[in-house]
């Protein structure tokens, strides 16, 4: 069986132009984060909110999980009125209690059916039911909103990790040297003075010490190249090596015994 990752969106919380929020989802089913924009990226790949199995939840900053009330606000009215699509959220202690708090700030009374269908996992490892086994790791980011990596690994035998938002790190690192594919944030340019954040000079580092590993950018502060609109930070890429893709929306990365490009 193949697989295949969809990046529906790769821009920061700053939507550079061209971009929606950071945002993947693979095999169709399972989503990495919620963010506000997630709707419309689902939308215009043609995916419909009810095929989603599992999310994923890397952390709660509000450009990873404000597009949960809207996804079970679609859910409930529109494409599962009879909660028959099963729902499982996969997220650290603590972050169902944020997420419930959000959803009822933003549709008070309206989604308390649909959350109590939901089955809440927060173990570290787990595997889904089409065979999918994976683990959350800590990250370096910021500790107030609990920052998480996954690394998933299907019965096939397809490998891939998600760095969520974080800086440089070992327990990232570690992960990201048994895998085959990292997709990893370079939410900011090198003039910024923060280290729970990837740079150019970081994501060249990481590439270079391993070269048998393909990395996919995402969460850039980079506008699309497509763009027409004045910069909003930075409108050119750096020259990585060749295991580096900045990828667009939309950017779709087929498995069939390897990641393909
Ligand atoms: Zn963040």
């Amino acid at each position: 069986m193949a697989h295949e990752i969809t990046m529906l969106g790769t821009g920061n919380a700053f939507l550079p132009n061209g971009r929606h929020h950071s945002f993947a989802i693979f095999d169709r089913k399972h989503i990495i984060d919620a963010p506000p924009t997630a709707l419309i990226s689902l939308r215009e790949n043609g995916i419909s909110i009810n095929e989603i199995s599992t999310i994923f939840i890397t952390h709660l900053h509000g450009d990873h999980i404000f597009g949960l009330p809207f996804l079970l606000l679609e859910r409930t009215y529109i494409s599962d009125r009879e909660f028959l699509h099963p729902l499982t959220i996969v997220a650290a202690p603590g972050a169902r209690e944020r997420i419930e708090h959000v959803c009822e700030i933003a549709y008070p009374g309206s989604l308390g059916k649909i959350l109590s269908t939901i089955t809440w996992n927060e173990n570290t490892d787990g595997i889904t039911e089409d065979g999918w086994s994976w683990t959350r790791f800590e990250v370096n980011h910021n500790d107030a909103v609990d920052p998480y990596g996954y690394s998933f690994h299907s019965r096939q035998g397809a490998k891939f990790v998600h760095s969520g938002d974080s800086g440089p790190c070992d327990t990232l690192y570690e992960q990201i040297a048994q895998t085959e594919l990292a997709v990893i944030e370079m939410s900011i340019p090198e003039w910024v003075p923060s280290n729970e954040h990837h740079k150019p000079s970081d994501i060249q580092l990481l590439s270079e010490n391993n070269p048998d590993v393909n990395f996919i950018i995402t969460h850039t502060y980079i506008d699309c190249e497509d763009s027409k609109f004045p910069v909003i930070t930075e409108s050119q890429f750096p020259d990585h090596p060749e295991n580096v893709y900045h990828a667009k929306d939309g950017y779709t990365i087929l498995w069939n015994k390897k990641w393909i490009f």
